[in-house]
């Protein structure tokens, strides 16, 4: 058996995030053949649930950047938070420097209720001023952060602290590069996280232990798959470790040159159902292989 491991964000969503109904053909088309599709996104499990109903599909579902696995009949397989203390300080710190940020449980998205608004009204701004394209399209793509489903809005973060949930994933964003790389060096400095992106505005800290590549992984353990004969689809920083996991391993054409440049190929841009252009090229590569 194969997997089919795909990224939602600038991967299977299109510009209006959603799945179109080429990609869906696509993946049921898959799924019939035997093999098994993996949504691997830095979303939270619910938010991805909601995304796949209303598109009609039922993968495997590796969320929280790997931090969460559930089986496509919604069984929880695997998850791995970061402790309570590690929590408190990252937030602390994030607090302290005025970023905005969004904490995933397996039950919420936690978010500041001022920092929210300020961030979006940061995003309007940047949209309306006169940029050149490239960061027309960042502040685009931080727009995404308020299209996710199930934020719990809170006055500040000794707030998201009493909450009992275990944490997985926290995402901070921001506008200023440098403030950006100062936060990753940070937290990539402690052992026991492990900080990726998934666009030029954030980065998203889990525990080390967790990355898309890991849960990829452990479900070929679990599932008797073959990594060597799978493949994987996805457009940045994020995805890097699960390319490195499969035999097959497809850039989306939105996706910057370095990260096509790891990749066994380059399919078409998320707009131009770049998903299924790589399902049926896989399929068919796969079919005169075997
Ligand atoms: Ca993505």
């Amino acid at each position: 058996m194969s997997f089919i491991a795909i990224d939602l964000d600038g991967t299977l969503l299109n510009g209006q995030n959603e799945i179109s109904e080429e990609n869906r053909n696509a993946i049921h088309y898959a799924q019939e053949q035997g093999f098994e599709v993996v949504i691997s996104t830095g979303r939270a499990y619910f938010d991805v649930q909601t995304i796949c109903k209303k598109a009609g599909i039922s993968p495997c579902i590796i969320g929280t950047n790997g931090a969460t696995i559930h089986s496509n009949d919604g069984k929880m397989l695997s998850s791995i938070p970061i402790s309570k203390e590690r929590v408190e300080s990252i937030l602390k710190w994030l607090d302290e420097r005025d970023f905005y940020y969004e904490v995933f449980t397996d039950k919420a998205i936690y978010t500041l209720k001022k920092r929210r608004e300020f961030f979006y009204h940061e995003i309007q701004q940047l949209k309306s001023a006169d940029l050149d394209r490239d960061q027309k399209k960042i502040a685009a793509e931080a727009e995404r952060q308020f299209d996710q489903f199930g934020f719990v809005l809170v006055e500040n973060y000794p707030d998201i602290l009493k909450q009992k949930e275990e944490v997985f994933n926290i995402v901070a964003c921001s506008f200023n590069q440098k403030k950006l790389a100062e936060a990753w060096n940070r937290f990539d400095m402690i052992g026991e996280l492990g900080v990726v992106s998934s666009a030029d505005h954030n980065i998203e800290i889990t525990n080390k232990g967790a990355s898309k590549g890991n849960a990829l992984e452990k479900m070929a353990f679990l599932m008797n798959v073959s990594l060597e004969q799978s493949m994987a689809i996805g457009d940045s920083n994020n995805d890097l470790s699960m390319f490195r996991k499969v035999g097959y391993s497809v850039a989306m054409e939105n996706a910057k040159d370095d990260i096509k440049a790891v990749c066994t190929t380059t399919t078409l841009k998320n707009d131009e159902n770049g998903v299924a252009h790589a399902i049926y090229q896989f399929m068919e590569n796969f079919a005169l292989q075997n």
